[in-house]
């Protein structure tokens, strides 16, 4: 495994072991189109970037483009270096499906940071259970009076709230690792959004 750096903006990996040249990614040599498996790498390290909830999103498209392209496995024909291209492959996309959305973004770097999963911890913020059902029964009479005025007006409300817990998400995980209540708030607060992500859905 080659050994990284920080150069306080993202994740570089110091030098590749086989051309010593400097690498973009843990994974793959631009320059002498070595592989690396990338196991026991977080999803930041994977595409060179310092775990951090603000990312540049047009940064990760491109070097998740470039290391795919790299370690695709058309160029990777035969033996170890097809199966570590295929994992790689799988392990990127992965990432990048992670990373450039907000919320799973925010939900990776609180359990990166020792939170708590939301499979052990189902809290939401006060007053969530009861805005999403006042806002389901609104829309359900809207929907059965085909009344379009009012289930843009639900839908309007639905996307303000979620937009509002989002913004929190984002003050929150800037904040991380935080503390325990930090980390607990966040938890509650991604919990909370995925009642509107569901709500919005449906609408
Ligand atoms: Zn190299």
């Amino acid at each position: 495994m080659p050994t990284r750096m920080d150069n306080g903006e993202r994740c570089t990996p110091a030098k590749c072991e086989t051309c010593h040249g400097p690498m973009d990614s843990p994974a793959f040599c631009d320059n002498c189109h070595s592989l690396y498996p990338a196991d026991g790498l977080n999803h930041f390290e994977l595409l060179g970037f310092l775990p951090s909830f603000d990312i540049d999103a047009a940064a990760l498209r491109q070097r998740y483009l470039q290391v795919s392209r790299g370690v695709h496995p058309d160029h990777h024909g035969r033996g170890t270096d097809s199966s570590v291209s295929l994992r790689l492959s799988a392990q990127l996309n992965e990432a990048h499906r992670i990373l450039s959305d907000p919320v799973l973004r925010a939900e990776y770097l609180l359990e990166l940071v020792g939170g708590t999963a939301a499979s052990s911890d189902k809290s939401v913020l006060d007053g969530v259970l009861a805005t999403t059902l006042m806002l389901r029964e609104e829309t359900a009479e809207a929907k059965a009076a085909a009344d379009t005025a009012a289930l843009d007006a639900c839908r309007a409300r639905a996307r303000q709230h979620y937009d509002t817990t989002l913004a929190q998400i984002a003050a929150l995980a800037r904040q991380l690792p935080g503390d325990e209540g930090l980390r607990r708030r966040l938890r509650a607060t991604l919990n909370s959004i995925k009642y509107y992500q569901k709500l919005l859905s449906e609408l």
